[in-house]
């Protein structure tokens, strides 16, 4: 065989060993045998992998070769930037071959799981100080429970105490009712010292936690002051009560910043109901919510009726919404005055109700979107704070944020004009202002060319008290961004929030807020019913403003804002009525 065969590699096998061959055609479908047992191909399935493609030795001498190389290792301008695929992570739930029932099944596993990790953690212990000695001390007082809470009844300081309770039989003698043994000048009493140091040497041995340093000195002839007994249980006392404090520490940080136990009991039932099939690594874990990729099980949806809603989507988005004290206070601006979800739930200041309320708001702003056509991910299903949805993005890699896409000037312009039409339909057909709509929380699927509005939790109906100043700060965010990525001929956020409400006000900065702040202030008047001539009053006052700078404008745009001010409303009243309810 000549080397330049070898460089052209001629799928000659490399050795005439028949493991090997069978190896380098049968590697690739995943289960079949090779050299070091069966290999497995993860639960979500794995990328496909390519085999370099072969060249010559004319070809990789070849200066053109180098360059095309070079050029394809550079990133494309326009091409946005590969996300890694998200399942490569390990699954974050791992489910074995065991099936399970119930809840009370599911609750009784992950306690016995729990257990199990407890007690092989004493095993180590335990393994770890027997080691080096010949004699063996044994935890198996303390098996599945927390080594921190042994003993703890008992923090008494107060060396008499241990009287009444009964001591280790091989270190305590017979007394009798008064607590003496003997007779004449062997008379002895249950104070005498060496018999005490021995019990509490004894107690020492048995009772204190696990990885208290005690020394070993079970089967000497060891005596231990009652003083150094107490001061040794006050240590041992302070130290498992540190303990504690650090777990418990621990366990409510985790709680806070990704999934809680009962988080996981919902993941597990879903996937259990074959909803889900795998729950895989995470996408973006974010101060609001933890989003995870998923693949979709093999479940049929069906609505409440009965009928038939399809298949779950082969890939997923799970989002668990997290909730910290300094996020209530940001989100109770957009549930107070949203009409759909100002009830009494709010004011119950319970954080797992609040982010019950919050994926609620989330899935029917979406369902809501998904309705009028607007690009956004599709709900597949919500559990109380937990939001399973339809996946941007394939084969595992999520479609990149606006923010993080490098977009080529003709793809800029496509999100862009598809950003304000999606803008449009949101607050004329939806009756919906995004209200976080930034850079961050659009997704560019580059395949596909279209831009999603995700994130939509926060979203307020139009009749929001505040929807139009929400929405002036998303068209400025909009503005901002696509100017940048040098989009020709974006508006100014004035002129955009025209086009989208047809509102015409003019100005920008402050002044324009305040016309805004105006205007909601009569539509609500106009709401609570107090000012029903709002209208007139509104676009009166504005007219007289406008005259002062342009007579013949102003008089045109009297004519045509009042009525498009006011269909939302009605619309809203017709929609909510007969689907979102
Ligand atoms: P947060 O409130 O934490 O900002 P988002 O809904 O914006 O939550 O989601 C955070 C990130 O997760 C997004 O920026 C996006 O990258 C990713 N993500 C969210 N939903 C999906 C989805 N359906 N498909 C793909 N990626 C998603
Ligand atoms: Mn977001």
């Amino acid at each position: 065989m000549s080397a330049t065969e070898v460089l052209r590699g001629d799928s000659v096998p490399l050795s005439n060993d028949p493991a090997a061959t069978q190896m380098s055609s049968g590697a690739l479908s995943g289960t079949q045998g090779s050299p070091w047992g069966v290999v497995k191909v993860p639960p979500w399935g794995s990328p496909g992998v390519v085999a370099a493609p072969t060249c010559s030795l004319e070809d990789v001498m070849s200066e053109e070769l180098v360059k095309q190389l070079q050029q394809e290792e550079l990133p494309q301008e326009g091409q946005p930037r590969v996300t890694e695929p998200v399942a490569e992570m390990t699954p974050f739930l791992d489910f074995g071959d065991g099936e399970v029932s119930s809840d009370l099944l599911l609750a009784q596993m992950l306690q016995h799981e729990f257990d199990r990790e407890h007690d092989s953690l004493l095993q180590i212990e335990e393994n770890h100080v027997n080691k080096a000695s010949r004699v063996k001390v044994s935890f198996e007082n303390f098996r599945s429970v927390h080594p921190s809470l042994a003993d703890e009844n008992d923090d008494s300081d107060d060396s008499d105490d241990w009287e009444d309770s009964a001591g280790p039989a091989d270190v305590t003698p017979n007394f009798n009712k008064t607590g003496i043994m003997g007779k004449g000048k062997n008379i002895v009493t249950k104070h005498d010292a060496t018999i005490c140091g021995r019990k509490n040497m004894a107690r020492v041995m048995e009772s204190f936690p696990p990885g208290f340093e005690t020394g070993d000195g079970s089967k000497f002839d060891m005596k231990l002051s009652n003083r150094v007994y107490n001061e040794l249980k006050l240590h041992s006392v302070a130290d498992s009560k540190r303990s504690r404090r650090l777990h418990e520490k621990k366990e409510h940080s985790t709680a806070v910043s990704a999934v809680d136990a009962k988080t996981r009991l919902i993941l597990y039932k879903l996937v259990n109901q074959d909803l889900l099939e795998s729950v895989n690594g995470v996408i973006s874990t974010g101060k609001e919510s933890v989003v995870f990729h998923a693949v979709g099980g093999s479940k049929v949806l069906t609505a409440k009726d009965g009928t038939e809603l399809g298949t779950v989507p082969k890939e997923c988005a799970i989002k668990v919404f997290k909730t910290t004290l300094t996020d209530f206070k940001n989100r109770a601006q957009y549930v107070k005055g949203d009409v759909r979800f100002f009830k009494d739930e709010f004011k119950k200041q319970n954080p797992r109700k609040i982010m019950k309320i919050w994926a609620e708001k989330e899935e029917t702003n979406l369902r809501r979107m998904q309705r009028h056509g607007i690009p956004c991910p599709s709900v597949v299903i919500l559990r109380k704070h937990v939001l399973v949805m339809s996946f941007i993005g394939s084969d595992q890699c999520p479609a990149t944020q606006l923010k993080e896409a490098r977009l080529s000037t003709v793809d800029a312009q496509l999100a862009y004009e598809q950003c304000i039409e999606n803008m449009k339909k949101m607050q004329r057909e939806c009756l919906l202002v995004h209200a976080d709509l930034s850079e961050y929380n659009m997704l560019w699927h580059s395949e596909s060319s279209t831009l999603y509005f995700i994130d939509v939790s926060q979203a307020v109906d139009v009749m929001h008290p505040h929807a139009m100043e929400f929405l002036l700060r998303d068209c400025t965010n909009v503005v901002k961004f696509f100017t940048r990525a040098g989009v020709v001929d974006v508006p100014p956020p004035c002129d955009l929030f025209n086009e989208i409400t047809g509102l015409g006000l003019t100005g920008e900065g402050p002044d324009l807020l305040m016309q805004i702040e105006e205007y909601e202030k009569n539509e609500e008047r106009l709401r609570s019913g107090q000012g029903q001539d709002y209208a007139f009053e509104f676009f009166f006052e504005r007219s007289q403003a406008e005259h002062k700078h342009s007579k013949t404008k102003s008089d045109d745009r009297d004519n045509e804002s009042p009525t498009q001010c006011n269909t939302p409303a009605v619309e809203l009243d017709k929609e909510d009525s007969s689907s979102d309810s």
